[in-house]
Parts: C-alpha cells; structure tokens; sequence
C-alpha cells in the first residue's frame, strides 16, 4: 500500500502533521502503537496551549486533535514500527504482525518515553507504587503519603496535581533550585501539602505488597534518611524513541533527531517533529508548530520529486 505520508506517532506533532497532509490531499496514514494522543493524555490538566482559556484535560486535547484530523482524511492505524528501509525513493514501514506500508515521505513523531531512575525497587514496585503518571494513577493514593522525584516542569506540575489525593507530597530534588517555570514554582511553594527536600537523591525504594519507604541520600551532607511514603511518582526527564531507527538517520548525542529548520532529518523524505527532534523547548505548542512545518515540508517535497 503506497502512501503519500506515513506519520510515526499520533501525540499533537504526528496529529497535527497529519491534519496539514490531510488538508493538502495528500494519502496520509498515522502509525500509533497504543492510544492516540501520546504524552499529553498523561497530563492532567493543560494550561499553557492556546485557545483554552481555562485550560483543558490532556485527554480532551489529544481527542479534538485527532477528530479534527481525521475530519479531513487522515488514517489512523495501530502497529509498532518494527522496521524502516529504503527502496531507492520509496520509504518501507515494517509493522509487527506482518504489516507493511511504502510511503513517499515519512514523518518521524515517536516522542520520548520516561527516563528511569535505576535504583533498587523501581522495577520490582513498578505498577505497585512505583508510577510515572500522576494522571493515571494519582487516585489510587488519596490519603496517602507520596514522593516526587525530580525537578521540572512535569515534577512540579504533577506535585501538585497530587494533592488533590494525597496528604502529603514530597518533591526530591537533586539540586536546591527547581528548573520548572516559575509559575508552577509559585504554586508549588504555596502548596502547604508539598514539602521540598532538596540536594537529594533517591537510592531505594522498599516495601512488602507495595511501597512503604524511599530512601533517600543528603548530597551536601551525605546523610541518609528514609521516607514513609506510598507511592513513587518518578519524572526525572525522557528518553526519545529513536531505538527502531538504526542509523537511518542522524541523532544528536541524546539519541535525537536532528533536523534542519524544515524538520527535515538528514535523509531525504524523511522529517520528524516534536518531542523525538533534538530542540531547545519540548511543549505541545512547539510539536504542532513542528508538525505543521514537517508535512508542509513533506508536501513540497512530494511535489517536487514524483
Ligand atoms: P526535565 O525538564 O528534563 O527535568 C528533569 C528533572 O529531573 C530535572 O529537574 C533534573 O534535575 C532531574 N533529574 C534528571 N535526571 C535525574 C536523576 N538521574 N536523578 C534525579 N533527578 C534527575 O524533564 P520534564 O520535567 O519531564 O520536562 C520535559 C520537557 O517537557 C521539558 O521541556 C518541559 O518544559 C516540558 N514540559 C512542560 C510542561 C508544561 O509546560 N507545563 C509540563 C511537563 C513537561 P536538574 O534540574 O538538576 O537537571
């Protein structure tokens, strides 16, 4: 089956590339490998994408983006990404199950996945208190006592998204200065349910069915102390999902795509767009203004090379 464009990834990038393809009549299929709507469906509450005064859910976000998508012609299948070759100009996507599509051009939107702290505990409690999505499972700890580890905008953000269950939150950091915007920061600091403690660094998370303590260690004093919490909420920064791509194209030394100012990647036909690009600011307003730009880009090159 020979497409036009085949996105990779259905988060707001893939979607929005999708909707732009679409638009310009291009054949255009989107690759998901669960639920649409990628990363943003793990938030909460969105605030700071524009258009909703109020803010929306990530959910509700994600379903507008892909119903406004399809609207114009956009097709959304489920399948992982097993494999990507070249045929001289044609692109080849090998599917898990024996898929298979060719496409002119391909968008590269496989976003990032939740970098892991590896330390002893967080995979044996993982799904039993060890968590990297407060949206998810935050409501399963109302009452209870919870740490946060890390620093940014998604540490803080879901900190106090937290407090709506839980009794207490307390953020680990391992400096003494947040590197979440200064908004949050506010709200976080006036949160009498978040208790910060700083320069420190998780070393083991233990329990019996579930977790009872993270242990954590003072880098400025080297004290050790411990913890009695419930539940381990783990937002320490992400990883792209660039694993399938083997040396199809260049990456940065994070592992990221690296594009020109088109989203082109270093082969051509080949774009990517948001969180899987290598790029100074990673929010939904910046992978739609990537998704655009890569299936604007996607369709002069089509026109111009078949
Ligand atoms: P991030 O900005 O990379 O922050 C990761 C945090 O974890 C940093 O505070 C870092 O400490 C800490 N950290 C990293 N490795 C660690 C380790 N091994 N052990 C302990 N701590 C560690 O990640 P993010 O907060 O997930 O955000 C990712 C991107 O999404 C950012 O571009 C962010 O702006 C964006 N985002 C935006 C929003 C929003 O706009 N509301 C919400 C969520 C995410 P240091 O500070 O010391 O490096």
């Amino acid at each position: 089956m020979l497409y036009d464009v085949v996105i990779i990834g259905g988060g707001p990038a893939g979607l929005t590339a999708g909707l732009y393809t679409a638009r310009a009549r291009l054949k255009s299929l989107l690759i998901e490998k669960g639920l649409t709507g990628g990363l943003v469906t793990t938030t909460e509450w969105v605030e700071n994408y524009p258009g909703f005064e109020e803010g929306i859910m990530g959910v509700e976000l994600a379903q507008k983006m892909e119903k406004q998508a399809t609207r114009f012609g956009l097709e959304i299948t489920q399948g992982t990404v097993m494999d990507i070759s070249l045929n001289k100009k044609i692109i080849e996507i090998a599917l898990d199950g024996d898929q298979h599509y060719e496409a002119k051009s391909i968008i590269l939107a496989t976003g990032a996945h939740p970098r892991l702290l590896k330390i002893q505990g967080e995979d044996e409690f993982r799904g039993r208190g060890v968590s990297y999505c407060a949206t998810c499972d935050g409501a399963f700890y109302k009452g209870k006592k919870i740490a946060v580890v890390g620093g940014g905008d998604s540490a803080v953000q879901e900190a106090i998204f937290l407090t709506k269950f839980a009794e207490m939150v307390y953020v680990i950091h391992r400096r003494d200065q947040l590197r979440a915007e200064k908004i949050l920061q506010e709200r976080a600091f006036s949160n009498l349910k978040i208790k910060f403690i700083w320069n420190s660094l998780p070393e083991k998370i233990s329990g019996d069915d579930g977790v009872n303590a993270l242990h954590i260690r003072n880098l400025k004093s080297c004290e050790n102390s411990v913890l009695d919490v419930q539940g381990v909420f783990i937002y320490i920064g992400y990883n792209p999902n660039t694993g399938f791509l083997r040396g199809l194209v260049d990456l940065d030394e994070s592992n990221y795509i690296i594009t020109d100012k088109n989203m082109a990647a270093s082969t051509p036909g080949i774009y990517a767009a948001g969180d899987v690009r290598s790029k100074p600011l990673k929010q939904i307003a910046t992978a739609v203004g990537d998704g655009a730009t890569a299936a604007m880009a996607a369709v002069k090159y089509i026109e111009e090379n078949y």
